[in-house]
Order: structure tokens, then sequence, then C-alpha cells
């Protein structure tokens, strides 16, 4: 049976990352005859100009009846000026709520060839692998009430509400759980649940969850913590399990860990395991059209996309090994080059990752 991937290239360095993504998922879809129908859309800024919104009915259609999504990026400074409720970026939004996608993997891996491009120690990052798995359509940011108020004394107050049922809880619980099965088997929770009611019942329902999976083991970390020991000693990490503002924070520090933007894939996931894929990255207007832009992000994203969705374990782990192959050979990007080093472009780097795929 046939898989219908919905590739959205997006805005400025989009296009550029996606040709070299969408050349390395051929490669692998003819390799293992993974039987992919790969169609394109349009969202964000390039949506907005050929359609005056930034997520269009057919593009939301479109990934309706995909079974995967891929993601270049959204934005830029064409589209600044535009209305709030039309900015490219809310495109993306609208995507992720309307298809429900609440849990956001965001794995942060070190490759060893580029321990050098980490702003900790070689010793405390080479090597790292970590997945934080945070909760991403709950919690304070989207809890209501909410607002700005003026006080009977005339000052004004600034109010969100914290909120997370057991039900969502214990659906981002059995996804980490889950994903901890096909990695190391240890999840740590993270919560503040010495302060904040909310995160005393997520610990409470994370235990709950926990006791269904005996072969995983459990811990629970204040947050505080948690960022202390995710620049002290990050490699302690299997998966980490959050709520939406904490994850928010904590997923951003961890990517800091590796260095560069330019490597890191994410995915979100809706109850069914359907997701988009995406780098961590934007669409860095300041490089695009240059060649400059490092595809590997978007061909890790890739390779999330082969494992998590559509359960070819095999292809994936054959582009992560292709990826690690060019970096030994000395392949870089200019974001992830050494001072002095001379530095390979988009195409040359996506080229030399299909060609080590083929060999
Ligand atoms: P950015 O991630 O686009 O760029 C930050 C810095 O990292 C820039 O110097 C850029 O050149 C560099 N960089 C980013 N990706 C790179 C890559 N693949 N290779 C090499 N260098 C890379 O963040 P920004 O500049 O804050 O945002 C630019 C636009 O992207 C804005 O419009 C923003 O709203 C949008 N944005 C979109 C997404 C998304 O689509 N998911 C995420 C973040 C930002």
């Amino acid at each position: 049976m046939s898989r219908r991937i919905l590739v959205l290239p997006g805005d400025y360095i989009g296009p550029e990352i996606m040709a070299e993504a969408v050349a390395v998922l051929e490669v692998v879809n003819s390799q293992y005859q993974l039987g992919l129908e790969l169609e394109e859309g349009l969202l964000g800024g390039a949506a907005l100009d050929v359609h005056g919104v930034p997520l269009p009915e057919v593009t939301l259609q479109q990934a309706q009846a995909s079974d995967a999504i891929l993601l270049g990026a959204v934005g830029g400074p064409k589209w600044d000026n535009v209305e709030r409720h039309l900015r490219p970026e809310r495109g993306l939004l609208g995507l992720r709520s309307q298809l429900e996608l609440f849990g956001n993997l965001r794995p942060a891996i070190l490759y060893p060839q580029l321990a050098d491009a980490s702003s900790l120690k070689r010793e405390i990052v080479a090597g790292l692998d970590i997945l934080i798995v945070r909760e991403l359509t709950g919690g304070i940011y989207f809890g209501e009430p909410r607002g700005i108020r003026t006080l009977p004394n005339g000052e004004r107050e600034g109010f969100n509400t914290y909120l997370y049922s057991e039900s969502e809880i214990r659906r981002i619980g059995h996804l980490a759980f889950n994903l901890a099965r096909q990695r190391d088997h240890r999840v740590c929770s993270v919560d503040k649940s010495n302060v904040l009611e909310v995160t005393m019942l997520w610990r409470e329902v994370m235990e709950e969850v926990g006791r269904e999976y005996p072969d995983v083991t459990l811990s629970h970390m204040y947050v505080d913590n948690a960022a202390m020991q995710l620049v002290r000693a990050p490699k302690q990490f299997d998966v980490m399990v959050t709520g939406n503002m904490f994850g928010d924070i904590l997923s951003d520090a961890a990517a800091m860990l590796t260095g560069s933007i330019g490597m890191l894939p994410s995915a979100s996931l809706d109850k069914n395991g359907r997701g988009m894929y995406e780098p961590c990255h934007g669409s860095a207007p300041d490089i695009a059209g240059q060649g400059k832009a490092n595809p590997l992000a978007t061909i890790l994203s890739v390779a999330m996309m082969l494992r998590y969705t559509l359960n070819e374990a095999e292809a994936a782990a054959a582009i992560e090994q292709a990826v690690s192959q060019v970096l030994d050979q000395g392949l870089r990007t200019p974001d992830i080059a050494a001072s002095g080093q001379v530095a390979v472009s988009t195409r040359e780097m996506g080229a030399a990752v299909a060609t080590a795929l083929r060999s």
C-alpha cells in the first residue's frame, strides 16, 4: 500500500534544504521499496503570496490526507508587516493545532565528529543522545482564563492558567514510555511538583502510566534541577518528558549543547503516530539563496519520519549512518566548519549524503 508524504518547503532557505532532503528520501524510497508518494504544498509566506492566507484550505486537506508531513521552515522579512493573523508562523501553528499534534520530539544528538562545535567541554557532550518529549497543545500556553486586567486600585495585573487534565498527561506519558522502549528504557519526568499542584498531578499520573511499563525506569526531577543537570552532565538522560512551557525552555537549552542549529531535527506527533517533521531552525533569511544552509537537520527529520511514523527503522538508520559518514569524510557546511576550513554548499552536502546511501 502506498503512503503519502506531503512536502511543504516553505520560505527562504526552506526550498533549498528541502530539495536535498527530498533527494535523499527518493534514494531510500527506491532502495528499500518504501512505496512513498510525495506531493508538494504551500505553507507560510509562500502560501500567503499565492492564496492570501498562510494555511490555505487546500494545504490543510493535503495534510489531512497524508501519512506524514515534511516541512522546511516558514517566515521572513518579506512578510514582517502583514497583519498578525496572516503571519507565516500562524500557518504552522494552525496546522499543528488542526492536526492535534500534541507530542513534540526534540532529539539532542551530538555527533562525535562535531564535539568541538559545542559550547561545553568535549568530554561532557561527546556522544550525547537524548530525546526531549514536550507536550505541545496544553499547559499554561493555552489555559483559560488568561489576559491583562485592571484592578479596582487602578493597577494592571497579568494572568494565565496552568492546566493539565489527567488524559492529557496520560497521553504524553504513554508516548514517552513507548519511545523509551526504542532507546535505553529510561524516562525522566520533569515537573515542579514541590510548588505547582498541576505538576503534582503530572507526577502522580506519570507514576501510574509508568506501572504499565515495568521494563522502563521512571525517575522525576524538578525543572530547576533539570536545567542545571542538562548543562552539568547531560549524558545522564535518555528520554525526558515534560509539559509545554518547561519543554520549550529545556529543549532549546539541550539544542545548544550540540553546537549547531543546522543539525537538529524534530517531530510533532498525533495520537495515531502521524506526524509533522521539520528542522528545529527557522527560514534563515540572512543566508537564503547563497548555498550556505546546512541541509542535515532536514535530512535527519526524514530519518525521524521513517522511524516514528512509517516504521521503517532500517531506512532511517541508513540515512543517519550516511550523515555520520559524510561528517567522517570531513564535509562541513559553513555553520559547522572549523575556522579556516573550506566549507561545502547545501547542494554538495545533500549530494554527499545521497552518494553515501548508494555506496
Ligand atoms: P533562524 O533559525 O532562521 O536563524 C537563526 C540563525 O541560525 C541565523 O544566523 C541563520 O543563518 C542560522 N541558521 C538557521 N538555520 C540554519 C541552517 N540550516 N544552516 C546554517 N545556518 C542556519 O531564526 P531567526 O533568524 O530567528 O528566524 C528567521 C525566520 O524564521 C523568522 O521569520 C522566524 O519567525 C522564522 N522561524 C520559523 C520557524 C519554523 O518554520 N519552524 C522556526 C523558527 C523561526
